[in-house]
This record gives structure tokens, sequence and C-alpha cells, in this order.
């Protein structure tokens, strides 16, 4: 989002509108005002108690679950995304704001900006998501508030989740804290009605590269992890290295396309260890030595559309591989696909082709970050069981497994 006229005078519009789908005459029905349209009127040592105890939104489930309704939030990094599910799969509304084009000259995400971003955005794309939705009294409307609680940036994460706390106690909604890498999970469900647990998923993302087994929804085991760079944060370092601007992903995508991926030799990670482990910093490091090498003495124009293509023959053999390694030592054949670099065209097509796999990819859509996977997740675990209360923090290094 640029920081134009346009945004500041739809910001400024929204301050005066905060009390976002409240129909008139509802602000005396508020807890402490006067009666709470679902629950009557509360005593105030009720209220105290409910604020000091950190309790939101203790209601029964007493609606149907297909007409449950979930809000979910994403701040996890650069997207301030907003989702209104219904049950279990329908997205009714849903927003995004990308600041992808904002952090770009800086060549990566700048968390102080990513998180100012989120505050500026927040409460605008909430009311274009109320309006998308035909949402006109959330305490009422609205079943559970789903918030990304980590891994993630700190300033980020905490936009989205002390908004969300905000919201709930308004509101009285109960509210889950969300593993933004269980979401990436939930964005394979959401997509494929017929994915059950067991299941493997392969959540490569920029800032993860992780292999989990879904044992069943709430269980997962870590098989194995990125060393030290994720998958998509080697793309974007190798398209730095090349020019391409940030994010570099689609690019080096796009142009290995056209670029022959036998041109370099270029090493497969870890190809040859029986780990489930991954590790890019080695290859990007090669790419590094190969580009100086062909500036030096190489053939005239600079050949990036097969550099480009033998980096990311590489990366997918080096992905491609642990997944067979996977399946060999879980006896699982379903493997589902998540987070960015799941949009990229040479992953896609290498894992189609391992032989006996069942594989689950998302549209291009839900592989990158947004919120209808986060209210997926949230959705699941509220009707699993789980609880939550005002006492959620974010968590900046939460693990799933
Ligand atoms: P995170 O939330 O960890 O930042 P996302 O799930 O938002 O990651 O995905 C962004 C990452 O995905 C970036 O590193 C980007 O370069 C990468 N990416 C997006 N599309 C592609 C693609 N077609 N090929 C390879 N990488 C991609
Ligand atoms: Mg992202």
């Amino acid at each position: 989002m640029k920081d134009d006229g346009k945004t500041r005078l739809s910001l400024c519009r929204l301050r005066c509108s905060v009390r976002i789908g409240t129909p008139p005459g509802a602000l005396s029905r508020m807890p402490g005002k006067g009666a709470h349209p679902r629950r009557g009127r509360k005593a105030p040592e009720e209220l105290l108690q409910r604020f000091l105890f950190g309790v939101c939104g203790m209601r029964e489930l007493t609606k149907n679950p297909e007409s449950f309704c979930t809000l979910g939030i994403e701040t996890s990094c650069d997207e301030t995304g907003l989702c209104l599910l219904r049950g279990a799969r329908t997205v009714f509304a849903e927003v995004l704001a990308s600041q992808i084009e904002e952090h770009a000259p800086y060549g990566g995400v700048i968390p102080e900006m990513a998180s100012r971003r989120h505050q500026e955005m927040f409460l605008p794309l909430l009311r274009e998501l109320f309006l998308r939705g035909g949402i006109q009294d959330p305490s009422r409307e609205i079943d559970l508030i789903a918030v990304t609680q980590g891994p993630g940036l700190m300033g980020a994460l905490l936009v989205g989740v002390m908004s969300a706390k905000g919201l709930a106690q308004g509101w009285d909604l109960p509210l889950l804290g969300i593993n933004h890498l269980e979401g990436h999970i939930f964005a394979n469900v959401l997509h494929s009605p017929f994915l059950e647990p067991p299941f493997l998923n392969l959540v490569v993302s920029g800032g993860h590269t992780e292999i989990v087994l879904v044992r069943d929804y709430g269980i997962y085991e870590l098989l194995g992890r990125t060393r030290d760079d994720a998958a998509g944060e080697a793309y974007d370092k190798v398209a730095k290295m090349l020019d391409l601007g940030y994010p570099g992903g689609p690019k080096v995508d796009a142009l290995a396309a056209q670029g022959d991926p036998g041109a370099f030799d270029l090493p497969v990670p870890l190809g040859n260890s029986p780990e489930m482990d991954f590790s890019f910093s080695g290859l990007k490091t090669a790419v590094l030595w190969k580009i100086e090498a062909l500036k030096k003495e190489g053939p005239s124009p600079f050949p990036l559309e097969d550099l480009c293509a033998s980096f990311q023959r590489a990366v997918v053999a080096s992905l491609t591989g642990k997944v067979r390694l996977a399946m060999k030592h879980t006896g699982l054949s379903r493997v589902a696909v998540s987070g960015g670099v799941a949009a990229n065209r040479g992953l896609r097509q290498g894992l189609l082709e391992i032989p006996g796999g069942e594989i689950f990819l998302p549209p291009p859509a839900l592989c990158t970050d947004n919120a209808a996977m986060i209210a997926a997740a949230g959705y699941n675990g509220y009707m699993r069981g789980r609880r939550g209360d005002l006492a959620l923090s974010p968590n900046p290094g939460m693990v799933l497994a």
C-alpha cells in the first residue's frame, strides 16, 4: 500500500466510524452500559472478574457448526489479512493488504515499518471486511476470533493479537491464538475437502522450511527443518544477488522457466544425508561464486535464465528428495504443501512427479500468508474443544511440534 493521500483519507474516515457495524442504540446494550444482547445484564463483580482473569466469550456452543462464523486475523509478517469463515471451509469475505511494495526498496521486510502498517491498516480493513460480509452486529454474528499468535515479528504480531483481544473483550467473543504454521497446514484443509490426517505437510515459505507429520489435527510431529536459511529466503537472497528485486521467488521462478536447469552443476543441499533436514545457505553461496566467476570470464550476455533454472533445479531436488524420504519413513503417501514457495512451478511439477505420491497443492493465493487459513485452524481447534482467554500474548518463536 502506498502512503498516498487516498490511504490517509480513508484512515481519517475510519476514525469517525470506529464502532464498525454496531447498529444504532447498541452502545446502550454494551457490557457495563446495560444488558448485553446475548446474555443479559452482568453484575459489576462478574465484569471485574472477567477483566481480572482474562475471561472472554465463555459461551456454550449452541450454534450449528455449519453456520458458525470465525473472524480470522493474520499479521505475523508483512501481510495484514482478515477473513470471515462460515463453518470449516466457506470463506464469505476476505481482505488482504500486502506491504511488499513498501519493503521492496530495502530488499526485505523492515520490522518496525511492518508493525506501523499493520496498525494503520487494521481498522480500515476490518470495516471493509464487514461491509463485504454484511456484518451488522459482530457480537451476534461472529462466534469466534482466531488470531496468529506466532511465530513471526514481535511488533507485527502484537498489532493482531492486541486488536483481537480488544475485539474479543468488546464483543464478548471467544478468542484463540493460532500457530502460523498450523495455519499454513490448514490452507490445504480449506482447499481440499478430501484431505484427512494422517498426512505429511511440507511448509516452504520465506521464514520456514519444515516437513511436519500431521498425525491428527492438533497433533503434529516435526520430521525435518532447515538448519539455516528457509527456501523462500534463499530465493530472495539469490534474486538480490542477481538484482531482480524483492520478493525474488516469483521472479526467479519465471526466469527459470526459460532457462536450462542442467546448465550449471549446483550442489543439492544435504542430498545424500539420510536426515530429513534442509540447508540452503551453502547453495546460496555456490550461486554467489558462480555469479562472480561468470561476471569475470563468463559468456555475454550473462546467462541469467540458465542460472535461475539451475538454482531452482537444486532447490526442487532438495525439497522433493526430503519429501520422498519422509514418505518412506512414515509409510504415508498423502503430502500437502503450503507457504509462499508452494506457488513455485518447478516445485509443484517436481512434487507431482513423485512416484506413489498423493499431492495436495493449494492455489497460489492460499500459499502465501492469509487470514482464511488462520480462521480455518481456529474453527477446527474450537470444535476440538480448544479454549483461550485474554491472557493471550504474541510468541515470536512459537513452535508447532
Ligand atoms: P513468510 O510468511 O514466511 O514470509 P510467505 O508464505 O508469505 O512467507 O511466502 C513468501 C515467500 O515465498 C517469499 O520468500 C517469496 O520469495 C516466496 N515465493 C513466492 N512465490 C514464489 C515462487 N513462485 N517461487 C519461489 N518462491 C516464491
Ligand atoms: Mg509473508
